[in-house]
């Protein structure tokens, strides 16, 4: 693609000797100016300018881009951090409780991804010394509400790079967990980062989830496994998570399974839609 494009670049500036001319000779002064073909001509060069001009803005009101896909998207990608042929990011969402990070851990053992807990490492951020964003991150948690994309799309980057860079003979094969919940981290990652390749979507009743999270909450120490938390973060999901979900779902991109029964009859649901995606 970009081939394409410096080709076609360069065709664009090619001089032919007969053409142009480095000092073409210039026309009579006053004469050319005044004659009725070159007063023709220049109005039709106005109108020309006045129409294109108009196309463009009523263009822009209708919500259309005034640059065609097929220019927009080599430069979309030229600007991601990664390529999407060498590698591979699966996103997995769902309900809090839905059973992203135990699916996870399987799927990693099967594939050999590497899982990456956007939940986890805002955590990990969360308690490591001295960082600017500890505090923030901490009642976000509490809140249940979405941290700012900068700061989990930075963490997320970090941990690829770092990961690829331990390994550089391994096929990079990443595994995404809660991540993308909000659209704006879902667009910024997919221009900045790499686009994803698929998202799993997890389902499960909020009943089953709260019964979950509530058992969990005995013994997980999270500050956010509790009855107040837990209802503000299926509120979260359902107003902010859910658009994600739907707009990768209308770009074909979803794998849903229902996340209710045993573990292994999940996992067996989600690798029959894996399988053909992941070789
Ligand atoms: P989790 O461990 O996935 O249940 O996430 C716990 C909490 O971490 C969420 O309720 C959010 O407050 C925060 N969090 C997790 N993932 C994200 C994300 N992708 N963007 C912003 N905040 C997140």
């Amino acid at each position: 693609m970009l081939q394409h494009l410096c080709d076609s670049g360069s065709s664009s500036i090619v001089r032919r000797p007969y053409s142009v001319s480095a000092n073409p000779p210039k026309p009579p002064k006053g004469k050319l100016s005044n004659s009725p073909g070159v007063i023709l001509l220049g109005l039709l060069g106005i109108g020309g300018i006045a129409f294109l001009s108009f196309t463009q803005v009523v263009g822009r009101r209708q919500g259309q881009s005034v640059v065609p896909d097929a220019e927009k998207k080599p430069y979309r990608q030229a600007q991601t951090a990664f390529s999407p042929e060498e590698v591979t990011v699966i996103f997995v969402l769902g309900g809090p409780g839905a059973g992203k990070g135990t699916q996870c851990a399987k799927l990693v053992d099967k594939y050999n991804f590497v899982h990456l807990s956007a939940g986890d490492l805002l955590r990990a951020e969360q308690d490591r010394e001295g960082s600017e964003y500890g505090q923030m991150i901490k009642d976000y948690i509490k809140e249940g509400n979405i941290v700012p994309m900068e700061v989990t799309i930075k963490l997320l980057e970090n941990a690829m790079k770092e990961s690829i860079k331990k390994d550089e003979k391994q096929e990079s094969r990443f595994l995404i967990d809660g991540f993308p919940r909000k659209m704006d981290q879902a667009v910024k990652f997919d221009d900045s980062v790499v686009p994803a390749k698929k998202v799993l979507f997890l389902t499960c009743p909020e009943s089953t989830l709260l019964e979950r999270l509530l058992e969990r909450g005995k013994t997980s120490g999270r500050a956010d496994d509790n009855e107040e938390s837990i209802k503000k973060r299926f509120k979260t999901f359902i107003d902010t998570s859910m658009p994600v979900v739907d707009e990768y779902r209308k770009q074909g991109k979803v794998i849903e399974v229902e996340s209710v029964g045993k573990i292994d009859d999940i996992f067996e649901k989600i690798c029959a839609g894996l399988d053909p995606v992941i070789s």
